[in-house]
């Protein structure tokens, strides 16, 4: 059979422990052998990002963001017994909050569903993808504990010294205090994110916040999803036959717990936040999470929910055998090709991407399975593999399927 051809190059980023072990049999197994593999690579496992000064990082974002698609392994951020571990010279930031401050953009987080795991909703039939703007808000806040009475102030100072004041509150007791912001152009960019991704995805796109309390820091976010909607997506959500749909935070909450799914839910920050975790666990399993980073001008980062799997590593290097789940990792690769092949034209790529995704459900559906799915799958009685044997199962399917 004839390997499947790319034109442009993925940028492939590598990363750590056993993540970096499903990384490698994942591409022997199930891409190498039909696909005359492409990639620019970049090592971004904590050794060589030491090696580099944390540049290879650097320099892969930028690959991103020439190339426009890239395909990342789960990486250590190191702390202090990291830095013990591995010898350090340096606490190296996350490399995923580094590539997120060069490329911009929003995180799309979705499930993987399949037959022998029902949502614990049980009326949730398509996934729900959770969009969380990953900038500002609390996460940027200022913050005081007052221990004795006196006057709170919000108060701005623009460059040519002009002072605007409002009075927050005035203590007669002890008490606590906040402040925190949002940028307008990380607004417009989160927006511009989820709209591209509901055009992309064909899906309806909902948005929450809660406006009628916080009139204009909500209130601007609602204005800006608004605006932008209506003057540069309107017609072309139109003509996709999706909608877009705002309404309060409460009232989205309830009518998603009702809902079937099949919707992106845009969340800020916070909401985002815990939302995806309530999400993800009433799914199932943080192994069958895809993420996908969108930047507002088109570039798209593949990757996993999940981390590097420690304590399988472990396992791992004293020769015992894991059954970890590369299903996340899997789909990260498939994306990854789907969209190369979306962008360059290149059907059979796309249809490889879809054809091993589906060797992959089709696998799970019929009971072979890692052991942090088995526990969880009902009307069908598992049959528990390790990591190598699932990866040749779904290659046995993806063979007869091509
Ligand atoms: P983790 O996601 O590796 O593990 C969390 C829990 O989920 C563990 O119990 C693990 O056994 C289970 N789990 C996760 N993925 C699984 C899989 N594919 N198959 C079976 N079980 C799975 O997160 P952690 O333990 O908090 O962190 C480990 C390392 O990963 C840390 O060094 C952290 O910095 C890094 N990390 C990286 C990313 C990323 O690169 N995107 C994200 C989170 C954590």
């Amino acid at each position: 059979m004839d390997k499947i051809q790319m034109k442009t190059p993925l940028v492939e980023m590598d990363g750590d422990e056993m993540t970096r072990v499903l990384w490698k049999m994942i591409k022997e197994e199930l891409i190498l052998p039909f696909v005359d593999l492409k990639t620019e690579y970049y090592d971004l496992g904590l050794p060589h990002r030491d090696e580099t000064n944390d540049q290879v990082t650097i320099d892969a974002a930028n690959a991103n963001r020439k190339y426009g698609v890239s395909v990342k392994c789960a990486t250590i951020t190191p702390n202090a017994q990291r830095m013990e571990e591995y010898h350090l010279h340096k606490m190296w930031k996350s490399p995923n909050g580094t590539i997120r401050a060069i490329m911009d953009g929003t995180v799309f987080r979705a499930p993987i569903m399949i037959d022998p795991i029902h949502p614990v909703v049980k009326n949730w039939k398509q996934p729900i993808v959770i969009a969380r703007h990953a900038y500002g808000d609390v996460y940027r806040n200022t913050e005081m504990v007052i221990d004795r009475p006196g006057k709170a102030e919000l108060v701005f100072t623009d460059q040519d010294g002009h002072r605007t004041a409002q009075t927050i509150f005035d203590f007669d007791s002890a008490g606590v205090l906040q402040g925190q912001y949002n940028r307008q152009d990380s607004i417009e960019s989160f927006a511009r994110s989820c709209f591209n991704y509901a055009l992309d995805a064909k899906k309806d796109l909902w948005f929450g916040a809660k406006d009628t309390i916080s009139k204009q820091y909500d209130g601007k976010f609602k204005e800006i999803f608004q605006r932008i909607y209506d003057e540069e997506y309107k017609e072309r959500f139109e003509a996709a036959g999706i909608t877009y749909f705002y309404s309060l935070i409460d009232d989205i909450v309830a009518r998603i717990i009702r809902s079937e799914g099949g919707m992106i839910w845009a969340c800020k920050n916070y909401d985002g936040d815990v939302m995806s975790d309530m999400v993800s666990t009433a799914f199932g399993s943080l192994a069958m999470m895809t993420s996908v980073l969108v930047t507002p001008d088109g570039n798209y980062e593949y990757e996993a929910a999940h981390g590097t799997v420690t304590r399988h590593y472990y396992r791992y290097l004293k020769g015992e055998q894991t059954s970890t789940n590369p299903m996340a990792t899997i789909f990260a690769w498939t994306g990854a090709l789907r969209k190369r092949g979306e962008k360059d034209g290149l059907n059979d790529l796309v249809t490889f991407a879809d054809k091993l995704e589906q060797a992959c459900l089709d696998t799970l559906n019929e009971g072979t399975m890692t052991k942090d799915l088995c526990h969880l799958a009902e009307g069908i009685e598992p049959k528990e593999v390790n990591t190598a044997e699932f990866i040749q199962a779904i290659r046995s399917h993806l063979e007869a399927s091509l």
